[in-house]
């Protein structure tokens, strides 16, 4: 699950085992983002699919 900080969102996040893999050739992280309409949620997720990382961007 994801917590967006700007619109207090939880939300499941979207994954396929191609994200899982990718992240295993990257040092064990990936990133997806998320369209909030006026922001965007990037977050960053480990092998297990738990966010490590999430970062608000504004429009
Ligand atoms: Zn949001």
């Amino acid at each position: 699950m994801s917590y967006c900080e700007k619109c207090k969102r939880l939300e499941m996040i979207p994954f396929s085992q191609e994200d899982i893999n990718h992240a295993l050739e990257n040092g064990g992280l990936f990133t997806k983002s998320l369209d909030h309409g006026d922001h965007m949620l990037s977050l960053k997720i480990d092998c297990n699919g738990s966010v490590r990382r999430e970062t608000v961007f504004q429009r």
